[in-house]
């Protein structure tokens, strides 16, 4: 008796795993039992396991992107202070979340001093991309070139060019703070050729165009990668000073107002 009421479990077990549909095979008593409690039928049954599912596959293939990218930590523009950033505008930072831009295959300059958050911010967009389904790999700038030099040295170059060329969205952090050898800058210029309309780069640098001469050496190479980077590109500036460096500073200030707050004549009480 206990074998024959064993079976279609043991067979719904087998058969959703085949079909690779785990939430189904692990939510269905718990939603079976939902439903007969609201009286919803064997069609609202199927699409509550359809849509946990979805959802969770959804999560899953986010998160794998997520890795896969390699971050250097997790940033979401919840966590963005605008107000802050103010040349740097919300609206158009949340429009560029919704990642037309990567499906459109453009690109993005992020300029601003040391510490404003540009870091902060690529991948803020980076995650979101992600979420959306967009493949998304994240490089310094110098880790970029290290990885190609060191795939050309192993006959690799191909194979993680076309990696490379696979996900939809690049990020290149920190173009900038160290000049690259003649052969880096080369193969930078070839990874934004092959990327030129066939797919997006978010770049951050510290320093305005007209000096990014100073790290690719080359005026000539320079000239011609900006003209592949900056044709149909959205260029957003964030002025000021660093982040922390303002924030420290805010708060060494809060706590000398404290210290000679109770100090005052007014602070003491009054005897
Ligand atoms: P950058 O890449 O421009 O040098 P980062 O993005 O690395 O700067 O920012 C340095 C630190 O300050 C990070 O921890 C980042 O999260 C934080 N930060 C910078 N700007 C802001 C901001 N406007 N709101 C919240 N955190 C910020
Ligand atoms: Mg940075």
């Amino acid at each position: 008796m206990k074998r024959s009421q064993d079976k279609p479990e043991i067979l719904l077990e087998h058969h959703l795993k085949a079909l690779r549909l785990p939430v189904f095979f692990r939510e269905r008593q718990k939603t079976a039992a939902q439903c007969a409690k609201e009286q919803a039928d064997y069609g609202e049954f199927l699409l509550r396991l359809s849509e946990a599912e979805l959802l969770e596959r959804e999560r899953k293939g986010t998160e794998r992107r997520i890795k896969t990218a390699r971050f250097p930590a997790r940033k979401s523009l919840d966590d963005f202070d605008f107000l802050a950033a103010p040349s740097l505008g919300k609206a158009q930072v949340l429009e560029l979340a919704r990642c037309e831009w990567i499906e459109k295959r453009e690109s993005l300059v992020l300029m601003g001093n040391p510490g404003t958050g540009k870091t902060h911010i690529a991948t803020a967009l980076g995650i979101c991309a992600c979420q959306r389904g967009l493949a998304t790999r994240f490089f310094t700038a110098t880790g970029l070139i290290n990885a190609m030099l060191e795939a050309r040295s192993e006959k690799a170059l191909l194979r993680l060019q076309a990696q490379l060329a696979k996900a939809p969205l690049l990020i290149v952090d920190e173009l900038g703070y160290v000049p690259f050898s003649k052969t880096g800058a080369e193969l930078l210029f070839e990874i934004f050729s092959q990327r030129y309309e066939s797919g997006s780069i978010l770049v951050t640098s510290n320093l305005p165009f007209e000096e990014w001469t100073s790290v690719l050496e080359s005026e000539r190479l320079t000239g011609a990668l900006l003209d592949r980077l900056t044709h149909r590109a959205h260029i957003l500036a964030i002025e000021g000073e660093s982040y922390r460096l303002a924030q420290s500073r805010r708060r060494r200030c809060t706590a000398r107002q404290e210290k000679a707050g109770s100090h005052s004549p007014e602070a003491a009480p009054s005897s």
